[in-house]
């Protein structure tokens, strides 16, 4: 019973904050189970990191917020959490598989840019659209996929070495027959899987010489008689890496093998993490990691969000229309990670309105309570909740319930409020101290000029205000004033 002694070490060197379990929905077992972490009182998160040919939309993001949901429970629950979220900046095909140009070359191309230069600005703009969701990048590495080149060389060979590879004109395939346990992350059906091969298969006809439809590259060749922007020699010629293989190669580097959770979208189950998990395990007879899971996908009017579908959101048009950051993850957190989610431009402004008051409400309860906590029944349901899966709607129900129950005592709701806050990340208490007085003054002066209907000076207020980093808001029950992240 290895799970009983490693819950019992983990409990006896971290400061839990409670003793109740954790119980996350592991892809790979297909249920939801008990979370033990490989060394007691860490755990290591692995999150597939954005392709940085153009800008992450805010489908992308809800598989950040979502990881940085689980982080801060696993942190929350006491464990030192060590994470990374890789940077695709080579390999990732247009057809996701192993045909189609590499996004990478495609858009820097379109741009009239290097594929260095793109990667670079994509970086940038992913970093500074995770930090305005609250998501703290000084905890996490992104490591760049062209940074592991060797790493990455180095499994293809110990897999050509074991037998599992086989050469085709246009690079070094992974050989699926080879590997007896391919597809067990993925449950569906033997016709399911057959009809996903089938789309994948499309690139069979590209590559005649592949044996199976779910055979992928490892290596590709550099095209015959063209120079790639991004290539490298290799024992097999130049080119450049597969898709899947980065992951698996940062992943042991950075975090070893195994270690404990992966992440990403659910469109990841059938092929990318399908194929981390049969070259890693192949190459070095371990399991890649012992917990996988998935997010679900953000939809807009029953269609996934996606770059392909070129109607995409970014967070900048959040942002252009004055509506807080945060709210898009109060949105995110409005559904369980594993339902999909429809957004709409109403629903945001809902869940804006809905943040405005439940910052307010939670700092009164904060002022009245001075500060202290008292934990009851109530805190309790909200970290059991917590640990069942991040039950975030039901443990934001729970909040509400909390922030407007007259009868409770001010100390008992907020440490409801604080266990909430430490995980959902939605900045509720945490603002107001960091307001210095002299911002805090020229709110009180623009409240003033706005109930005089002084509209050109509370303007000028504001323009003043946010240029001097923060963000004003007017709320439905008055300005709320935060410091702008990052
Ligand atoms: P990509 O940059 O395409 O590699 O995707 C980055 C992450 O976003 C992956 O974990 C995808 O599974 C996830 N993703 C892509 N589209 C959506 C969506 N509409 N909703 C939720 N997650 C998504
Ligand atoms: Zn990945």
């Amino acid at each position: 019973m290895q799970w009983i002694q490693n819950l019992f070490s983990a409990r006896a060197s971290e400061p839990a904050r409670s003793d109740a379990p954790l119980f996350l929905t592991n892809t790979l077992s297909g249920k939801r189970d008990l979370f033990t972490p490989l060394k007691a009182g860490s755990a290591t998160l692995y999150s597939c990191g954005p392709t940085v040919y153009s800008r992450a939309h805010i489908g992308n993001l809800r598989a950040y917020v979502f990881a940085d949901v689980l982080a801060r429970t696993l942190s929350f629950a006491g464990y030192h959490v060590r994470r990374v979220i890789n940077i695709t900046d080579v390999g990732h095909l247009q057809g996701d598989g192993d045909h189609g140009e590499d996004k990478m070359e495609a858009g820097a191309k379109q741009e009239g840019q290097t594929a260095q230069d793109i990667a670079a600005r994509y970086t940038k703009l992913f970093l500074e659209d995770i930090r305005l969701l609250g998501v703290d990048t000084d905890d996490i590495s992104f490591p760049r996929a062209t940074d592991y080149i060797d790493e990455q060389i180095d499994i293809v060979k110990k897999l050509e070495e074991k037998g599992y590879t086989y050469k085709t004109n246009d690079g070094i395939y992974f050989d699926t027959a080879k590997y007896a346990n391919y597809g067990a992350l993925d449950h569906s059906g033997a016709k399911q899987k057959e009809e996903a091969f089938a789309e994948i298969g499309r690139r069979i006809a590209d590559n005649a010489e592949k044996k199976h439809p779910a055979d992928f590259a490892l290596w590709k060749f550099s095209p015959r008689g063209s120079r790639r922007q991004q290539e490298w020699s290799s024992p097999w010629g130049v080119g450049f890496p597969g898709w899947h293989i980065e992951c698996s190669a940062m992943a042991r580097a950075l975090l070893g093998q195994p270690f404990d959770i992966h992440t990403g979208g659910m469109d990841h189950i059938p092929v990318h993490h399908t194929n981390e998990i049969a070259q890693s395990e192949a190459a070095f007879e371990k399991p890649l990691a012992r917990f996988w899971m998935h997010g679900a996908f953000l939809t807009i009017d029953n269609r996934k969000v996606s770059k392909s579908a070129g109607d995409d959101i970014y967070l900048s048009d959040i942002t252009a229309r004055r509506l807080s950051p945060l709210s898009l993850r109060y949105l995110f957190l409005q559904a369980h990670y594993r339902s999909p989610l429809s957004f709409s431009w109403e629903s945001l402004e809902a869940s804006n309105e809905a943040l405005s008051r439940l910052t307010r409400l939670a700092r009164t309860i904060k002022h009245e309570a001075k500060g202290r906590l008292q934990q009851s029944d109530a805190s309790r349901r909200m970290i059991a909740l917590l640990r069942d899966d991040l039950a975030t709607p039901s443990a934001l129900a729970l909040l509400w319930e909390t922030v407007k129950d007259e009868d409770m005592e001010r100390e008992e709701q907020l440490a409801v409020i604080d266990a909430a806050d430490a995980v959902f990340g939605l900045s509720l208490l945490a603002e107001e101290a960091e307001v210095p007085e002299h911002i805090q003054a020229l709110v009180r002066e623009r409240d003033i000029a706005r109930v005089s209907k002084d509209f050109s000076k509370s303007d000028a207020l504001r323009i003043h205000i946010e240029s001097s980093g923060y963000h004003v808001e007017d709320g439905p029950s008055g300005t709320i004033v935060t410091r702008r992240p990052g």
